[in-house]
């Protein structure tokens, strides 16, 4: 029976590619990408004879079809996206169709920009006694935020927030930060192109900056925003170290100093 999978590609590097996400590529009958950011990784190791199509100028309706045709003639059909295909990636919408139709679905996860973003910039969007907290969100574009969902209501936390499909709304992303309390100095990350191999850039700024520091650097798409007070640890002279490699502290797999000398 066939089967349809939603396969996360990653932030853009190919090699970000799941082992089963490249598995399923490489013996796929046809593969539907979503635009120019995750062609490599579909043509790289797509098996010969394979259908590659880009989605980039198909409609929902036009992308069920392709993909419900796609799976009367293969064995394996892929739909890649960016990222992780559970994020801000029409999924639910697809799958329905998919459904209604009796054809099998399933889902490979990605490596979501956010990770990607966080991982270029050599950052953790967890510390000790900082924040444990991450907020994956984004500000109202066309598509309107839920209520209690505002970026001004959601910052209260003062945790970390990874904003996706926001970078051409900063002046609200600053607007709704300083509603929520941050100051002027809270650090601000721009990840543009996480990943994409010598296209990536890095733009640290602060929350009064940050915009005017990115459209210096022409920075309009593709493009992660951290706002976190976990940012720029790697240069703090204390640290609030964490539990888990204490010596002191006994955990599942180690006894801890003052434990075992008890
Ligand atoms: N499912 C994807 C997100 C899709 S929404 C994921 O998990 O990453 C598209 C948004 O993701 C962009 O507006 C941008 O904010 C972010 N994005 C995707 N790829 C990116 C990359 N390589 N670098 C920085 N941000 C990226």
């Amino acid at each position: 029976m066939s089967k349809v999978w939603f396969v996360g590609a990653g932030p853009g590097d190919p090699e970000l590619l799941t082992l089963k996400g490249r598995d399923l590529v490489a013996r796929a009958g046809a593969i539907l990408y979503a635009g120019s950011l995750v062609s490599e990784a579909a043509t790289r190791w797509a098996p010969p004879g394979c259908e590659i199509a880009d989605s980039k100028e198909m409609t929902l309706e036009r992308i069920s079809a392709w993909l419900i045709e796609k799976a009367a003639a293969h064995e394996t059909v892929v739909r890649l996206q960016t990222g992780d295909p559970t994020l801000y990636g029409a999924l639910i919408e697809l799958v329905q169709p998919l459904d209604a139709a009796g054809i099998e679905v399933g889902v490979v996860p990605g490596v979501s920009s956010a990770m990607a973003a966080a991982a270029t910039a050599v950052e953790s969007l967890t510390l000790p006694e900082v924040t444990q907290t991450v907020i994956l969100t984004r500000v109202a574009g066309r598509t309107p935020m839920p209520e209690g969902e505002s970026l001004a209501e959601l910052a209260r936390h003062h945790c970390t927030l990874c904003l996706f499909l926001s970078i051409t709304l900063l002046k609200t992303v600053q607007s709704e930060l300083r509603a929520a309390g941050w100051r002027e100095d809270a650090p601000v990350l721009v990840v543009h192109k996480a990943s994409w191999p010598g296209e990536e850039a890095i733009v640290r700024g602060t929350l009064a900056d940050i915009r005017e520091k990115c459209r210096a650097a022409k920075i309009n798409n593709q493009a992660m925003i951290i706002a976190s007070p976990t940012l720029g640890a790697r240069q703090w002279p204390t640290l609030q170290k964490s539990k888990l490699y204490d010596a002191a502290f006994t955990h599942r797999f180690r006894k801890g100093a003052e434990a075992a000398t008890r």
